[in-house]
């Protein structure tokens, strides 16, 4: 069965996937949804026998119907290999009654490597099969996580080069320092002064500065994004929550056709997307838990039906959760109104000008399969000690964010049915706050170093690769620009690193 993609608002149809994996956005400012789900033909058994990249090949597949087998391989292979600390790839750990799904072992310990470590394979592939021969430029503004694992995700991969700015003050130092010391000779990291802010509007001013674009063009270059609407993001997602449905089937935790629940620590909607999307293709899914921290604009919109982004913004010690616009729900939105593209566009109209949309009662039925509830601060910190205390198992503030709302999920409804928790970021990743709430008495007044040190003493896990090499790593990217520099210093960083290129 051939897969072709439509915009979420109607202004686009028919694109094939590595079409709108070079786009990313549609055109009308819409996201690409397949035009319907595809099934999954292996069979569950058939699948626990397989290893990851085997079980990803089958998910890529059917959903990225105009990659041959071959593309699809080399684009697998090259993305889940030994840059992951764990065979397993997303290895599954038991504690207080849940799986954990631990998606932190590619290069930046967290999450965003399962995807951003296969995009780069799937964007050049997707411009050979589309006769482009220009070089791909990825621009990107970043708070943090993301553009780290961006970097080093394109990070040598022939046909790309990635440039990434951030605001100087607007992220913490581990996170600068992991952007700063990035290697790879097609990698440029630059610190804008001014705000993340400031950094995305730039960025958008040069995606659509039509002069530029002609511009490089010309010089055989093309920009792209790696945001987590690019459908090259999502797909890669879906799979691992077939994965580690495979795996419980496996170890006879459930046995076929049982259903399982998954909870997800939320932000912008992407990781819990792909675990509907995993129901979609034939996984038994129960109820699709959606933790939010104490940004809780979706536990209020599955409690109410309306959406509404007009409130404060806290910042938490889940960062990477601190979002007000999850962007993904609008696939969500467009399954919901029956696919129906007038609908979907003029809720993201009202959101655009009021900040607001309301579903209709029919549509909020349809949002049945999800159980939204959100976690304070106080109870992400309890929660990391508690789950420390009772299994010597150490999690980070994004994970115990999920746990906690899991806890009091399995609490108020006596739900028995096997729960996996997306396990999004290694507890290295956020060292302070993990032992923080851990024991503050013995931990807060040690240095970075010696708190990696006593991670390791008392999770008895090894100090990941990412870590070890921070703490000696070269600074290699040393650029600070006014917003207004920043298209300058795009044309700097393309030209310079090519000098052959004639101006
Ligand atoms: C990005 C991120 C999330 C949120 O995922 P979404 O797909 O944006 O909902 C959760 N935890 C960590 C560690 C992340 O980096």
């Amino acid at each position: 069965m051939q897969i072709l993609y439509d915009s979420t608002r109607g202004g686009e149809k028919g694109l094939t996937a590595s079409q709108t994996i070079l786009k990313g956005l549609a055109d009308d400012g819409g996201l690409f949804v397949p035009q319907q789900f595809p099934k999954l033909t292996a069979g569950f058994k058939e699948l626990s026998e397989k290893n990851y990249r085997e079980v990803a090949f089958e998910v890529l597949r059917l959903f990225l119907t105009d990659f041959s087998d071959e593309e699809l391989r080399y684009c697998i292979d090259h993305a889940y290999d030994e840059k992951f600390d764990d065979p397993e790839i997303c290895p599954l750990h038991e504690a207080d009654g849940t799986w954990y799904l631990e998606l932190f072992h590619g290069k930046t310990i967290a999450f965003k490597d399962m995807a951003l470590s296969i995009l780069p394979y799937l964007m050049t592939v997707s411009a050979k099969k589309n006769n482009i021969s220009n070089e791909i430029v990825i621009l990107t503004a970043t708070s943090g996580d993301t553009g780290k694992a961006a970097l080093a995700g394109f990070a040598d991969v022939p046909g790309t080069s990635i440039i990434v700015f951030y605001p100087k003050d607007g992220v913490s130092p581990v996170q600068e320092k992991q952007m700063v010391t990035q290697k790879g000779d097609n990698t440029h990291v630059i610190a804008i002064r001014g705000n993340f802010d400031d950094a995305q509007t730039g960025v958008k001013k040069i995606f659509s500065n039509q002069e530029l674009r002609a511009e490089l063009k010309e010089k055989g270059y093309q920009f792209s994004s790696a945001n987590s609407i690019n459908v090259g993001r999502l797909v890669p997602q879906v799979a691992y929550y077939v994965y580690a449905y495979t795996r419980l089937l496996a170890r006879g935790v459930i046995s076929e056709g049982e259903p399982v629940n998954f909870t997800v620590p939320t932000g912008n909607f992407g990781n819990i997307l792909a675990a509907y999307y995993a129901g979609q293709i034939g996984v038994p899914v129960n109820k699709l838990i959606c933790a939010s921290n104490k940004n809780k604009v979706l536990f209020d919109f599955f409690r109410t039906g309306t959406y509404d982004r007009n409130r404060p913004f806290y910042v938490t010690t889940s960062p990477s959760m601190d979002i007000l616009v999850s962007s993904n729900l609008e696939r969500l939105l467009y399954q919901i109104t029956g696919k129906d593209p007038q609908e979907t566009a003029s809720l993201m109209q009202s959101l655009n000008t009021g900040g607001r949309y309301a579903v209709t009662k029919e549509m909020q039925k349809a949002l049945d399969g999800f159980y939204g509830d959100f976690a304070a601060e106080e109870e992400v910190m309890e929660t990391i000690r508690i789950i420390y205390e009772k299994e010597r198992y150490v999690i980070d503030p994004h994970t115990a964010v999920a746990a906690a709302v899991y806890r009091r999920y399995r609490d108020e409804t006596g739900d028995t049915v096997p729960t996996v928790l997306a396990s999004t970021a290694s507890p290295y990743k956020f060292g302070r706050s993990v032992l923080h709430a851990i024991d503050p008495e013995q931990f807060d007044g040690q240095s970075d170093e010696q708190q990696f040190f006593s991670l390791h003493d008392i999770s008895g896990v090894e100090i990941p690769q990412a870590i070890r090499e921070l703490m000696q790593a070269e600074i290699r990217h040393k650029t600070v620009v006014d917003p207004a520099g920043m298209e300058q210093a795009v044309r700097d960083r393309i030209y310079s690193s090519h000098p052959s290129v004639n101006l």
